[in-house]
């Protein structure tokens, strides 16, 4: 092999080595597959969330052993304008840049619009969307400045399509298709892409618990709570994986999606094709 063939293969090994990444709420989930996914193409990475202090050393200490790339933590508050400033600026002055950027930190609540509690119609504003803008509006300079960047914002099905006692949630994912527009057509000759990722149902912990306790409380099999409950929109009837995810939005980071930008692409089984 020459040095040059040598030099190749670990670009495509590794295509994001000396990139850094920050993705938010990245202590579980999808978040944690993404940053995850984003180590092993060899970007530095900054996570971001809650969780017990141990358990976010211990993640933080196995992607640095795994994948040989440096990982910081910041446990700002998505909901905290100063303190999302706060991250993204530690991130620049401990890396000297922020390439890309994953808006993932998400939360939901179901009721009636009617009862729809105030405190979380504004959390969920708040994190799902507002945190984005603060982000972006943050990490744009660092960018800019490298005429390089990718923003890779974790919408859902439901920011394409509505489901009742989901107002929030389907508001804010709506608005986070709104903003991915805008950024990619303001950033559109700066070499930076905005796009959007729509999920269907992605099987994480949270996703697993509801399995359990929705069989207990019907007193129906797993397979069905699976197919008839969870996955009733889903026509492909299974649930995408944290990895696939981290796979599409390593993709999406690499130079190979250099003109896909505005875009929100379906993760879904084909739900919103219905
Ligand atoms: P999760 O609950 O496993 O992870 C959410 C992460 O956000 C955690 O790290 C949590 O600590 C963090 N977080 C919550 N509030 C925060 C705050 N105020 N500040 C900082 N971090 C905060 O959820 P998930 O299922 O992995 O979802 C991640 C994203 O994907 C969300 O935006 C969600 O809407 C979206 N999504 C999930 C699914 C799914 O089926 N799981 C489907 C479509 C879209």
């Amino acid at each position: 092999m020459t040095i040059a063939m040598t030099e190749r293969a670990i670009a495509a090994a590794k295509p994001l080595k000396d990139k850094v990444s920050v993705i938010t709420g990245s202590t579980s989930g999808i978040g944690l597959g993404i940053a995850r996914a984003l180590a092993a193409a060899g970007s530095a990475v900054v996570l971001n969330g809650f969780g017990a202090p141990e358990e976010i050393k211990a993640t933080q200490a196995s992607i640095g052993a795994e994948f040989g790339v440096p990982v910081a933590f910041s446990g700002a508050d998505m909901t905290k304008p100063e303190q999302i400033a706060e991250m993204v600026q530690t991130a620049i002055d401990m890396f000297g840049s922020l390439d890309v950027l994953v808006n993932n930190a998400g939360i939901q609540h179901v009721a009636p619009l009617q009862e729809f509690p105030v405190a979380k119609w504004d959390a969920i504003i708040a994190i799902d969307l507002s945190s984005a803008f603060h982000t972006t509006r943050l990490a744009l300079p660092s960018m800019i400045a490298k005429k390089w960047g990718r923003i890779i914002n974790i919408a859902s099905a439901h920011g394409l399509v509505g489901s009742p006692f989901k107002a929030a949630y389907v508001a804010a994912k709506h608005g986070m298709l709104g903003l991915t527009k805008v950024t990619a057509l303001e950033t559109a000759e700066m070499g930076i892409t905005c796009n959007a990722i729509c999920p269907g149902y992605v099987y994480t912990p949270l996703v697993e618990a509801q399995i359990d306790g929705q069989a207990k409380a019907h007193g129906i099999p797993r397979e069905k709570v699976i197919r008839d409950v969870l996955l009733a929109q889903q026509p492909n009837k299974r649930f995408a994986t944290t990895d696939e995810l981290g796979a599409i939005a390593v993709f999406l980071a690499t130079d190979a999606a250099s003109s896909i930008t505005g875009a929100a692409l379906p993760v879904d089984g084909g739900w919103t094709a219905h």
